[in-house]
């Protein structure tokens, strides 16, 4: 990945500055930085054009132009790739959802997408508009049961036997998912896909790599919505897709170039700008969600808590297993529509907002979009827990919950 000649048809140079060896709080620090030199900036710089002087043939993935290539994607595509341990640059998305909908787009026209029936619910609604369309069929599954996800990857395999097309079977994963927290098994559904020749996407947002690195673990391709803790600051809307192979990479950019979902420069520094605080925020936050999960667990409004890092919590064993934290988003259920907006409405310090993954503590009764699936039980609230102060954060959540018993 030092250059990306060959691949990409241009050379950039980007020295390997931060070894493997270092451990990823170093390499969020470290990782996409300019080549040094006397009085080269420590950034890497903006570049605003659109377009690129040249006279040769423009080759698939040529600099060329301002839709196929930016310089200022290139160091945070390879930080991204870096980090979850691919070996082809990552590419920068102008939203979670565009890096989405490119990597659905791998599968094989007529083919099959797996995908769990609580998975992010804008990346369920585009699959399912797709699908009536007839581009590919679609089988949703409850991730966490981990032999029904199998079974539907198996027919999904035998009834597109015909199909001559690469890629007929498209495992989608998300872990944890959003809302519900529910966990997959990621080595055993992963190791499953492959057997059976099915292709593997992960949505890895509400992990981030520091947490969870699924290409190491096989899968082909990682999708994150940047716009989250990746980025960090509620202040950007940004996506990105990890492939794990250069003909993987080639078949997104190509879909990237013409579709023309591309990032803003300024959008993509701002992006690789908020890494560098990754780790102390993921450590920050997740510490504080722990805290706090402890003691919603035993407030008597909650009647239902999911929260991985939680003992008795279904997911705990597979998390614990599978990932190196919990995350920093909790579900809670209070029982109603009416109790979840109470306890929105009596928030202070908690700011009521969709989105997740910022420095400051959101909370959102998830059914209040109408797209989100009836499954998602009425009085759902999803918290994501910030880095501010956990005490000041548990004060203001209990005197919002202790309404419902008042
Ligand atoms: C927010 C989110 C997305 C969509 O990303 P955008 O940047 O909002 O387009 C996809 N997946 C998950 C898990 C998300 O939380």
């Amino acid at each position: 990945m030092g250059c990306r000649q060959g691949l990409q048809g241009y050379c950039v140079p980007m020295p390997e500055t931060s070894p493997r060896a270092h451990r990823p709080p170093t390499r969020v620090v470290d990782l996409g930085r300019p080549t040094r030199g006397d009085d080269t900036p420590v950034n890497p710089p903006i570049t605003v054009s659109s377009t690129y002087v040249g006279t040769g043939e423009v080759a698939s993935g040529a600099r060329a132009y301002g839709r196929y290539s930016n310089p200022t994607w290139d160091p945070f595509e390879d930080a991204l790739a870096r980090l979850e341990g691919a070996d082809v640059p990552a590419l920068l998305y102008g939203s979670g959802l565009a890096a989405i909908a490119s990597a659905l787009d791998l599968v094989a026209l007529g083919g099959t997408v797996v995908m769990p029936a609580h998975t992010y619910q804008g990346a369920l609604l585009g699959a399912q508009e797709t699908a009536r369309t007839g581009r590919f069929n679609l089988v949703t599954v409850d991730i966490a049961d981990t032999q029904e996800v199998i079974a539907a990857m198996r027919t999904a395999v035998e009834d597109t036997a015909s199909l001559t097309h690469e890629r007929p079977v498209l495992l989608w994963i998300e872990s944890p998912t959003n809302p519900m927290l529910e966990v997959a098994d990621l080595p055993t559904l992963i190791e499953a896909a492959k057997a059976s020749g099915a292709f593997v996407v992960v949505d890895n947002t509400f992990a981030t790599p520091l947490l969870q690195r699924p290409l190491e673990t096989g899968a082909d391709v990682v999708v994150h919505s940047v716009t989250k803790y990746l980025a960090g600051h509620s202040d950007v809307i940004l996506g990105a897709c990890v492939p794990a192979d250069a003909p993987i990479r080639e078949a997104l950019l190509h879909h990237r170039s013409i579709q023309g979902a591309i990032a803003g420069p300024f959008e993509a520094w701002l992006g690789l700008r908020g890494l560098r605080t990754l780790a102390l925020r993921v450590e920050r936050s997740g510490d504080n969600a722990m805290v706090l999960a402890r003691r919603l667990e035993g407030h008597p409004a909650v009647r239902v808590i999911r929260y991985p890092g939680l003992r008795n919590d279904p997911g705990h064993e597979r998390a614990a297993a599978q990932m190196d934290g919990f995350g920093a988003i909790i579900s809670i259920d209070v029982g109603s529509a009416a109790a979840a907006d109470r306890v929105v409405d009596q928030c202070r310090l908690w700011t009521p907002a969709t989105s997740l993954g910022g420095v400051e503590s959101l909370v959102e009764r998830r059914r209040r979009h109408t797209a989100e699936p009836a499954t998602v039980p009425d009085g759902l609230i999803r918290l994501s827990v910030g880095i501010e102060d956990v005490e000041d954060l548990w004060d203001d959540i209990r005197a919002a919950l202790d309404v419902l018993e008042a």
